[in-house]
């Protein structure tokens, strides 16, 4: 059997110690006599699965009782039409802002407008100019200083990892420093959630697709501020309603039992590595080995201006786009999986979550040697 190194965008790779416990406890759970997946949701051995992966989450995060954590269904693209429902009626003006800097936020803010109205709060699809250099539409981030709030909004929506143009905020505004306290900040995290210490206490809600960085497709990990539930529009269907969701405790209807015990082994294996923070050491790590290579001749291209380079996903060029084909399959020949772009930007993107090993990234930082020296 070979298990190849996967930068797969989502879903990607999981760590391996969490797919072989899954593996020696597919038949038997913890002498239950049946795999998770036959299991009662409402029975004492899903129960504890689910609220040990609560309160492992909660410890990673440093997450407090004022929130609420719910495991939904749907992915973040459901999240998308979810929050609005939930949270647009939180004020008074039913108002939200978006900061676009990408497909992920575009495609939130759109959304969202088939529920209420929105405004573009900041936003990174014109070209700018940063410490003299020219920097194109899409490849930079507008920094929280220059971001138009409305005081008004019910919320400020972030997506905080830009996934397929590779564009990371480090780190979260505190609201009341853009002058609008009471406006809740809402941040999609899915592609670099648990990959550093991240503070939920600034925002009204986190949520995460899990399958990018926190375990298999089908549960979105939702953390939302106590007192932003119970004002979801007439319209929210009631398996969607956070008041429906956080008072039984993700159980209103069947959740995604099986995600979820992968989510919940992956949270153990992260405490197993020391946290989040020995996480974020791991990933500095790995990200800088991988950009310093890609910087170190003209002959790949890192498009995205260091300040605002992801982590998780470093999209790359070769000069030569004639050459892509050749790369790939040179690639794959050495069990380097998934480097193709986005379908929407071409090129390469090396998604490097928390489960890639360094081992993997000099694999990778190899070939990207080697391929040049063949055809440089
Ligand atoms: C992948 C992704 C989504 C969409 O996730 P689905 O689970 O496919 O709905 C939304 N936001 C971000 C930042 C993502 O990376």
């Amino acid at each position: 059997m070979a298990r190849y190194w996967n930068f797969s965008a989502g879903p990607s790779a999981l760590p391996e110690a969490v797919l072989k416990q899954a593996a020696d406890e597919m038949l038997d759970w913890g002498g239950s006599g049946m795999s998770v997946m036959e299991m009662s949701h409402r029975g004492k051995h899903f129960t504890q699965i689910c609220n040990e992966a609560e309160a492992d989450l909660r410890e990673l995060l440093n997450i407090s009782d004022e929130y609420a954590v719910l495991f939904m269904q749907g992915g973040a693209t459901a999240e998308n039409a979810i929050v609005p429902l939930n949270l647009l009626a939180t004020r008074p003006g039913q108002s939200a802002d978006f900061v676009v800097t990408g497909i992920w936020s575009t495609k939130s803010q759109q959304e969202c407008q088939r529920y209420g109205k929105s405004n573009v709060a900041a936003s990174n699809r014109a070209e700018t100019v940063i410490d003299g250099k020219t920097c194109a539409p899409g490849t930079w981030m507008p920094l929280p200083n220059s971001w138009q709030v409305n005081p008004e909004a019910s919320y400020l929506h972030l997506c905080s990892n830009e996934t397929i143009a590779g564009i990371e905020f480090a780190d979260w505004p505190l609201m009341a420093d853009l002058g609008a306290p009471e406006v809740a900040l809402v941040v999609d995290a899915s592609s670099h959630f648990l990959s550093r210490p991240m503070d939920v206490s600034r925002t009204g809600m986190v949520f995460a697709g899990a399958q990018k960085n926190a375990g298999p497709a089908g549960v979105t990990i939702v953390i939302v501020r106590r007192d932003l539930i119970g004002h979801a529009l007439p319209i929210c269907p009631t398996a969607f309603d956070y008041t429906n969701v956080a008072r039984e405790r993700s159980m209103y209807n069947t959740p995604p039992t099986y995600a979820i015990y992968i989510a919940g082994l992956v949270f153990k294996w992260l405490k197993r590595q020391g946290g989040v923070a020995a996480l974020e050491q791991a990933n500095i790590a790995k990200a800088t080995a991988l950009y310093n290579r890609l910087d170190r001749s003209d002959f790949y291209r890192a498009p995205v201006h260091p300040f605002a380079r992801s982590r998780m996903n470093a999209p790359f060029f070769l000069k030569d786009g004639s050459l892509d084909d050749a790369f790939i399959k040179g690639a794959e020949q050495r069990g380097l999986m998934a480097l193709q772009g986005h379908k929407t930007v071409g090129g390469m993107r090396a998604s490097i979550y928390n489960a890639m090993p360094m081992e993997g990234v000099q694999a990778l930082i190899d070939y990207l040697d080697e391929f040049e020296q063949a055809n440089g």
